[in-house]
């Protein structure tokens, strides 16, 4: 399946709820077997004073994303962007999407290698 390098997924994940549609969206697109996907969304737990713990979520592709070449041809938004109810991934140019990562903290700009 081809990949265009000079595309990415930018992911602002303050705002990501943990909610994990991205990920099964991804999955039902390509119907991977269980522990596979294109995407993964990490659980980071902060401990905080007395007793307390902050919570947040990072989703972040894998190997296996193939930035929905397959749809974004037919001028469909990736599976993963579709589903983001939160609306926290931006699918796009690589060159365009890092322009915003100077805008605020707590993103991440993914491309294929
Ligand atoms: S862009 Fe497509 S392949 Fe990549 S994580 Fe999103 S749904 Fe999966
Ligand atoms: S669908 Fe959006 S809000 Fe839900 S886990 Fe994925 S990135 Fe976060």
């Amino acid at each position: 399946m081809s990949v265009l390098s000079n595309q990415g997924l930018l992911i602002d994940y303050e705002y990501c709820t943990g909610c994990f549609a991205c990920q099964i969206a991804c999955a039902q697109e390509y119907g991977w077997e269980a522990g596979m996907s294109g995407i993964d969304v990490m659980e980071i737990v902060q401990d905080l004073p007395k007793g307390k713990a902050y919570l947040s979520f990072l989703p972040f592709p894998t190997e296996l994303c193939s930035l929905c070449s397959r749809r974004t041809k037919k001028g469909k938004k990736p599976a993963c962007v579709h589903h983001c109810m939160a609306n926290v991934i931006t699918h796009g140019r690589v060159e365009e999407l890092a322009h915003r990562l100077a805008d605020k903290p707590r993103m991440v700009l993914w491309s294929p290698k």
